[in-house]
């Protein structure tokens, strides 16, 4: 039987990136996934795939920084799996500028969908694992939560913000069967980073002790960690997958 059987997992901002490769590595491991994302035609691009595999999958729509969407997202997952294991947020944007330069909007987004957006899918998806007395959560954050980065404050201040998020739900959940935990990537090959000029990749690739960057799946192997048998007695707990950049 594979570990996961059984199981269903929520990842948000599961349609690219390194949250379609969380999703797909924990169906790899026989869990049912819901893929949530903002762009539903990617979202059905990662479930077809999951399907194509022989595991179920549901793509939704969704802004993670609505509650009320989540709220309405948990209550048809629960009448379609009748059950939630797993929770990984992940889905997150940047909005870069200086301080000097960055414009309320640019700030409230950015805190809004990576932090707010965490919150209120925690919110709502304790409930249920609270009933179940066991759930796993994996928050991913960044290694700019733990080290900051010049043009980034508003992106910075969201991943500590959802380290402080994972340690406080980790202490009021804990005795009810409840680990969380978070992840912290370094430079990941994904759109997201995609767009940083050459210069800036150059720079970045001389402070990593590995010597390159990372590929999305080395941060989904982290995840599956978190949330399989294995991790049992870990949580409030951040793991760097940074090829050494921060320690
Ligand atoms: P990505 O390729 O941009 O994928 C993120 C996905 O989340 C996109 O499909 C995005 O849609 C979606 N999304 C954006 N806003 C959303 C919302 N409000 N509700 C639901 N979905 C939303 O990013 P990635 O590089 O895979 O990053 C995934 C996570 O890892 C993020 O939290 C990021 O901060 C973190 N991370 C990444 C790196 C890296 O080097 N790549 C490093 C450290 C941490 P749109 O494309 O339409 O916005």
């Amino acid at each position: 039987m594979n570990p996961l059987e059984g199981k269903v997992a929520i990842v948000t901002g599961a349609g690219q990136g390194i949250g379609r490769e969380i999703a797909l590595l924990l169906a790899g491991e026989g869990s049912k996934i819901v893929v949530a994302d903002i762009n539903y035609k990617i979202a059905e691009n990662t479930a077809k795939e999951i399907e194509s595999r022989g595991v179920e999958a549901a793509p939704y729509e969704l802004d993670v920084s609505s509650g009320e969407k989540v709220k309405e997202m948990v209550d048809k997952i629960l009448d379609k799996f009748k059950r939630i294991d797993i929770l990984i947020n992940n889905a997150g944007i940047t909005r870069d500028n200086l301080i000097l330069r960055l414009k309320d909007e640019q700030w409230d987004d950015v805190l809004r969908v990576n932090l707010k957006g965490a919150f209120n899918c925690i919110k709502m998806v304790s409930k249920v694992m609270l009933k179940a007395r066991s759930g796993r959560i994996v928050n991913i954050s960044s290694i700019i939560g733990l080290i900051g980065n010049a043009g980034q404050a508003n992106y910075a201040a969201s991943k500590a913000g959802l380290i402080g998020l994972t340690k406080s739900a980790a202490r009021e959940l804990g005795s009810r069967g409840i680990n969380v935990n978070a992840v912290a990537p370094g430079y990941i090959l994904t759109a997201m980073t995609e767009k940083l000029p050459e210069e800036v990749k150059k720079k970045m690739l001389e402070q990593i002790p590995l010597g390159k960057f990372g590929d999305p799946r080395e941060v989904a192997r982290a995840v599956l960690f978190l949330v399989s048998e294995a991790s049992d007695y870990i949580t409030g707990q951040v793991i760097s997958v940074d090829g050494g950049m921060a320690m």
